[in-house]
């Protein structure tokens, strides 16, 4: 069954993006070579999800390979997607990282070809940079809208601060502004979507693409008894995540998601789709990027939107209750 998707804006500006979108973070290269990658990709967009999240730094520019070379494979017309790179860890040299203009610019170019695109959607400052002044960043990022590589630009994991200075230095130099952030958002991570940015939402208009709904796939209940085999606790590199979930806090965290198991057996759908649901809640979220490592996840996440009327707000507060 094909879903209805919903289509958010991104902020108070004109981009409609999918309120479920599609990143490619452990998974393009690590998990899926190109040819999955392919068929997950188009399941997505088959489904209406219109937004693929990319970075510099996945797979090393790996990610961002094989996502331009589906891109291409496809032929989906330029104006029916929306993508996305993001710049800070470019290498290991000092010009490679951070947020200078030499970076900004040449983060830029390299992913547009690894892309082979001609211009991105969305560009992120990945992380803030304490070493770089942020009219700098602000000033990079004007010129590259200016010149029609970026269409909009955006920050992400940046505090309320670090984001309301360079709204302000954009309007005092008439500067192109940020237009979203990329914030963790889930049960067990709430803060910024709900508290910090809360002033942000509502002078700037901020709109968001939220990252890691489901806590790397913690919020399904697939850790409640161990690790699977394939999941992604045991891909290379990534070994600092197996350590995170073998962590006291993490035992906490599964002691509630088995509360919150029992919420979804209630209203008949399964964890992953209470977990999103909920996200989905938050009117403050214009997309959740889903991750996915196999087209039956993906599918089980994008039907979500399918049994919403389900999550009501009885629902939310019982969820919330057992946070
Ligand atoms: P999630 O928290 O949703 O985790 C996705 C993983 O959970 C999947 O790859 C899979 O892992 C597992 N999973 C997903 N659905 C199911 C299901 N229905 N049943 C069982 N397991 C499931 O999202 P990600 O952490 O992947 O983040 C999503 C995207 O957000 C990234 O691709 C990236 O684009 C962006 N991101 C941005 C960051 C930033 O700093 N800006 C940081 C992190 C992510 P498994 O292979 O183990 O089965």
């Amino acid at each position: 069954m094909k879903t209805d998707m919903e289509y958010r804006r991104l902020g108070k500006s004109g981009l409609k993006v999918s309120a479920l979108s599609f990143g490619s973070w452990v998974t393009f290269s690590n998990q899926l070579k190109e040819k999955d990658a392919l068929e997950i990709m188009s399941y997505a967009y088959d489904n209406g999800v219109n937004f693929f999240d990319n970075a510099e730094i996945y797979a090393n520019g790996e990610s961002e390979i094989i996502m331009g070379k589906i891109l291409k494979k496809t032929g989906w017309g330029r104006d029916t997607y929306i993508v996305s790179s993001k710049v800070f860890w470019g290498g290991e040299l000092p010009t490679q990282i951070g947020l200078s203009r030499k970076h900004i610019m040449d983060g830029c170019h390299a992913a547009l070809k690894r892309l082979q695109v001609d211009y991105l959607d969305l560009f992120f400052c990945h992380r803030p940079d304490q070493e770089t002044p942020i009219e700098e960043t602000v000033r990079a990022m004007d010129v590259l809208i200016r010149q029609g590589k970026v269409l909009y630009w955006g920050t992400s994991e940046w505090e309320a601060k670090q984001i309301t200075e360079a709204y302000e230095v954009a309007a005092k130099y008439n500067l192109t502004p940020p237009t979203m952030e990329q914030p963790e958002y889930n049960m067990f991570n709430r803060s910024k979507i709900e508290m910090d940015y809360l002033p942000l939402f509502k002078k700037y208009g901020l709109g968001t693409t939220t990252w890691s709904p489901l806590a790397s796939g913690l919020l399904t209940g697939k850790y409640n008894h161990g690790f699977p085999s394939n999941s992604r606790v045991y891909v290379e590199g990534y070994e600092w995540l197996r350590e995170q979930f073998e962590s006291e806090e993490t035992i906490r965290k599964i002691v509630v998601v088995k509360k919150l198991e029992s919420i979804a057996k209630k209203v008949g759908i399964s964890l992953a789709q209470l977990s999103l649901g909920w996200c989905l809640k938050n009117p403050n979220v214009s997309t959740i990027i889903l991750g996915a490592s196999q087209k039956s996840q993906l599918k089980e996440n994008l039907a979500t939107l399918d049994i919403m009327d389900r999550i009501t707000d009885k629902i939310v507060k019982e969820i919330n209750d057992k946070l």
